[in-house]
């Protein structure tokens, strides 16, 4: 119980920062008892890429990961922040397969040394205002590296940011590191868009529904770019749809809920109220 009302706390934050100007779909029937949570995160702004506005405008809170030294990173991170979305660094990583000039500038590389790591995560950090946290673009490579996910989490620590693993290695390291380090974490369920078609991301927005009805909880990533406009056009009414049944979080909210809900599920004293 104590998990359902604290999510509707986190609704009611969510209004406090105004954003109950900022979502519509959200507005005035906001259901405190709804208990599905869903965080999506949408990757690759930064730079303008086809969907920056119409992602934006969504009508619910989301996670808007941005690409540190573009030409628009520091636009798309206060635009996002201006709207009552959450930031994320969105940190260049060395993929096992692809081009290097996917990656943009400064990529993190598994053959830099900790010193040279250790100055772009900070410097990508620097970079983006307003983050809560960061994610990786690509970085199949390097967040299976232990080396260099561990210097990479520890300047999360240090910045108190939060990291969520896109998931593109299934050897990652940052679900074990980060939980030795104590750095909030969370990974990805679902990717929205991984195959550039509009019947694809149809099918995985089905694929999210279906989640949600089995686990009560589900993230996802879409992105801007190639499959930009679609992707928003899919992703409104789908959420349009499932509000208020659905309750979108920002990351940090959506961690914030599930910490608290694994919590009380541990404590006997919820255990005491819940068979009352
Ligand atoms: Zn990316």
């Amino acid at each position: 119980m104590k998990w359902i009302s604290h999510a509707g706390k986190a609704v009611l934050c969510a209004l406090a920062l105004g954003a109950a100007l900022a979502f519509p779909a959200g507005k005035g029937k906001a259901d405190p008892v709804s208990v599905k949570k869903a965080a999506i995160i949408i990757d690759d702004f930064g730079n303008d890429l086809k969907g920056t506005k119409e992602m934006m405008e969504l009508p619910v809170p989301f996670t808007a990961a941005v690409m540190p030294f573009l030409p628009t990173t520091k636009r798309d991170a206060e635009w996002a922040h201006r709207l009552g979305h959450d930031v994320l660094v969105h940190l260049p990583m060395e993929p096992v397969k692809g081009k290097k000039s996917w990656l943009g500038p400064h990529p993190i590389m598994t053959d830099l040394s900790d010193e040279e790591i250790r100055k772009r995560v900070e410097a990508a950090i620097d970079d983006v205002p307003y983050a809560i946290g960061m994610n990786n673009h690509m970085g199949s490579k390097a967040t299976a590296d232990e080396r260099v996910m561990r210097i990479v989490l520890e300047v999360c620590r240090e910045r108190h940011l939060l990291f969520f693993d896109s998931r593109t290695s299934y050897r990652s390291q940052v679900p074990v590191l980060a939980k030795q380090l104590g750095v909030r974490t969370e990974e990805n369920q679902l990717f929205f868009d991984d195959v550039y078609s509009r019947s694809h991301i149809i099918k995985q927005l089905a694929l999210f529904k279906k989640k949600l009805d089995q686990n009560r909880v589900c993230t996802a990533i879409g992105h801007v770019g190639v499959t930009g406009v679609p992707m928003a056009e899919e992703l409104k009414k789908t959420v349009l749809e499932l509000s208020p049944e659905v309750t979108f979080l920002t990351l940090s909210e959506f961690i914030a809920v599930k910490t608290k809900g694994n919590q009380d599920e541990a404590s006997p004293e919820s255990a005491g109220k819940l068979q009352n």
